[in-house]
């Protein structure tokens, strides 16, 4: 019997055992991007956690259901419900319609998530296509007494909230707090408090995005829609919700005062936060020149970096660190993944030279247990890729202390390691890569030697050498023993 898997949950601050709602089901929601940009590799590593987590889940049996949102609308340029929509300004600047933003990032966002081998959601919901709902919330709200109309906007009453439930329960921040640090700049502000925020906001002639509502044309607040969209497809209450740890406050704080004045329960039970992403120990940022895009990492082509890493590497690099700790970007860092991805895709290619006899001299389920302690402790694949790679080490196929299985181990391991590596971290051998255990390459490669050998007989050194030089040009090193030639993908 495997240990059971526990979640640390950020509400709780307590790694709990994770129990769903109405197993063997799970309901996972995740705040998507703002489509209105290229997406950042710190989104993107927030992505590649969370597929971590829907792929565990899904290889322990759940029937997951993974919700993660396309903002498309709403999402303003600070908190503080003010400024432009974020994508009605590229619009403006690029004179192209709103949609045509949202379509262009959309793509480049699911092109990339391909390309880290994340599993796509099973529904992508987005803002403009849950305005409807998204006013019954509004009104639910008001009529709880938590919501104002004023001027054609609506704003959440955090204080009155406050009278009853803890605003601040996630985040650790303090109501009285909040209120001292808030500046009422222009003395304009129709807020009745300005910790108050937008559920819905009245659009101003020139804002493009405008819907009707029963308080006039306007647009929905940036929190509400993960709200009601998470709710419509998980239910009012769920298992799993999960964001970048930037999202805690104001958007997931805001996420429970209104889920909690709609439905009068807290939607969420087990909230999960991924870690920042930092280039050499800074955080990324356009205004310090440090921010890599991820067609930048994958070509290279960026002053930061010495060359450009498969995406597999960067996946790789990612799962090397626990999703709750930062990950430190750095070329040296990227190298080392490179070649210790390179490590481990060897290694599973090894296993399947392995001898097999009449009886094991390695524990097949010893290995397993160590694979699902470290994934159970809330996915701790650093952990896990540890116990791959000293499995790798300890995998003999020659030499007086070979590996010897029964064939029923032999094919168990395979199984165990090709699931742990490919299903639950989601890594693939590059593409053009052909894996050695290949039959064509195999073939081929064969053939090839074959031919080297009779130059090699005749010899004719010259058109040895050549072959041998043009292999390694594509990265597979040949290398000469007393029993022949060998060959290794590099
Ligand atoms: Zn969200």
């Amino acid at each position: 019997m495997e240990s059971q898997l526990h979640i640390y949950n950020t509400l709780t601050g307590q790694k709990e055992p994770f129990e769903p709602l109405n197993p063997p089901f799970v309901g996972l929601y995740v705040c998507g991007p703002t489509v209105y940009s290229n997406v950042h590799l710190g989104n993107c590593r927030t992505f590649m956690s969370f597929d971590l987590v829907n792929r565990y889940l899904r290889f322990l049996g759940y029937k997951v259901r993974y919700v993660r949102n396309i903002t498309d609308a709403g999402h303003l340029e600070n908190d503080a419900d003010e400024g432009e929509d974020k994508i009605s300004k590229k619009a403006r600047l690029e004179q192209l319609e709103p949609m045509e933003i949202v379509q262009r990032y959309t793509l480049d966002f699911r092109a990339k998530m391909a390309d880290f081998n994340t599993l796509p959601p099973d529904i992508e919901p987005t803002a403009t296509g849950h305005i409807v709902e998204q006013i019954e919330i509004i009104q639910k709200i008001i009529d709880a007494g938590l919501a104002y109309e004023i001027n054609g906007s609506v704003y959440f009453d955090v204080l009155r909230y406050s009278e009853g439930d803890e605003y601040g329960i996630l985040s650790g921040r303090k109501v009285d707090e909040l209120i001292s640090g808030t500046r009422d700049l222009d003395g304009q502000d129709e807020k009745r408090n300005p910790i108050d925020f937008a559920l819905w906001k009245k659009a101003s002639p020139s804002h493009i995005m405008r819907w009707s509502s029963p308080w006039g044309e306007g647009f929905p607040g940036w929190h509400l829609e993960c709200s009601v969209m998470s709710t419509k497809y998980l239910g009012e209450t769920f298992d799993i919700h999960g964001g970048g740890m930037d999202l805690k406050f104001p958007h997931h704080e805001c996420e429970i005062a209104q889920n909690k004045a709609a439905h009068g329960s807290h939607a969420v039970r087990y909230w999960m936060h991924a870690n920042m992403l930092t280039f050499e120990g800074k955080k990324m940022s356009k205004s310090l020149g440090n921010s890599i895009l991820p067609d930048e990492l994958f070509t290279g082509d960026h002053k930061l970096l010495r060359k450009g890493f498969h995406p597999m590497v960067v996946r790789f690099f990612s799962m090397q660190a626990h999703y709750g700790s930062t990950l430190d970007f750095s070329n040296e860092a990227l190298e080392a993944a490179e070649a210790g991805f390179k490590r481990l895709m060897n290694g599973l290619d090894k296993m399947k030279s392995i001898e097999v006899g009449s009886a094991s001299n390695l524990s097949v389920k010893d290995y397993s247990d160590r694979f699902y302690a470290a994934m159970n402790d809330d996915f701790n694949s650093p952990i896990l890729i540890s116990h791959l790679f000293d499995l790798v080490k300890t995998v003999k196929v020659d030499g007086k202390e070979k590996t010897v299985l029964t064939q029923e181990d032999k094919d168990a391991l395979i199984q165990l390691v090709h699931g742990f590596v490919f299903d639950v971290l989601g890594l693939k051998q590059p593409e053009g890569k052909a894996e050695a255990g290949d039959e064509k390459i195999g073939g081929l490669m064969d053939l090839i030697l074959e031919f080297r050998q009779r130059a090699r007989t005749d010899k004719d050194w010259g058109t040895s050498d050549l072959i041998r030089d043009r292999l390694k040009e594509l990265e597979i090193e040949v290398k000469d023993g007393k029993d022949g030639a060998a060959w290794e993908i590099k």
